[in-house]
């Protein structure tokens, strides 16, 4: 049970803000709006296998969140001892995006909705905040998602030089929305989105989704985590009125 009370108090003071004005609300997208993860998981499988590469299944969880040039450097780097060359990332990736392509269609994440929903409702800014560069989910938003995410309040890969753990996906994503760090919730269920999110300033939601336990997200600076999406959406309001009727 999160006791959001003592949490925001706990943050307010450990990042000396006077107070917290959530105004915009920054959103990841891959396993926290679609439940899109094991997709990945397994298209980056099978990419690798075919590449003779050898890499487990669970290891995507753990990368998710970075580019993709990043991820096949890991992997280049233990399997062969060196680091992959711009070919390789680039037709490693194409090959990895085809695969995912070819699985069944991703749906979105349950909850991702009503979330979306309530921080529209409360008129929150909603700022899209991937690491993905792939158009698939990205060209879906606007029919899953009507009206959430403007076309000109979205970070992807294409426009930061700096990917996830690095905050600079989240600077920027405060910079469209003209807000400071004191000002921004972010959202996210992957550890390098938490850690990318919470070096940014923002109060940072983590939200398990995927077999990447809760203690991951805490250790990457999650201020407050949740068990899943639904249960996100259910706690928002009494989240946002605490933080909003907060006295130091
Ligand atoms: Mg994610």
């Amino acid at each position: 049970m999160n006791d959001s009370v003592q949490i925001i108090r706990d943050f307010v003071v450990r990042h000396h803000y006077e107070k917290l004005h959530p105004v915009a609300a920054l959103v990841d997208m891959d396993g926290t709006l679609y439940d899109s993860m094991r997709n990945h998981a397994r298209a980056w499988s099978m990419m690798c296998a075919e590449a003779g590469l050898t890499v487990d299944y669970d290891e995507f969880f753990m990368y998710e969140g970075m580019t993709g040039a990043q991820t096949i450097d890991i992997i280049m780097q233990r399997c062969r001892g060196r680091h992959a060359t711009a070919e390789e990332c680039e037709s490693l990736y194409h090959r990895k995006t085809e695969l995912f392509t070819s699985l069944p269609a991703v749906e979105v994440m349950p909850g991702a909705r009503e979330l979306t929903s309530l921080m529209k409702e409360v008129g929150m800014r909603r700022v899209l905040v991937t690491g993905s560069g792939q158009s698939s989910l990205i060209g879906r938003l606007d029919s899953d998602f009507p009206g959430v995410f403007d076309s000109n309040l979205r970070v992807t890969s294409k426009d930061v030089a700096h990917g996830k753990p690095h905050p600079e996906p989240y600077i920027r994503a405060m910079q469209l929305a003209r807000v400071t760090p004191s000002q921004a919730i972010a959202i996210e269920n992957a550890p390098l989105g938490v850690k990318s999110a919470a070096t940014s300033g923002a109060f940072t939601i983590g939200v398990v989704t995927g077999p990447v336990p809760r203690a991951e997200l805490e250790g990457a600076g999650a201020a407050i985590v949740y068990d899943s999406m639904t249960e996100c959406a259910e706690a928002f309001p009494t989240l946002l009125y605490n933080m909003l009727t907060y006295v130091p």
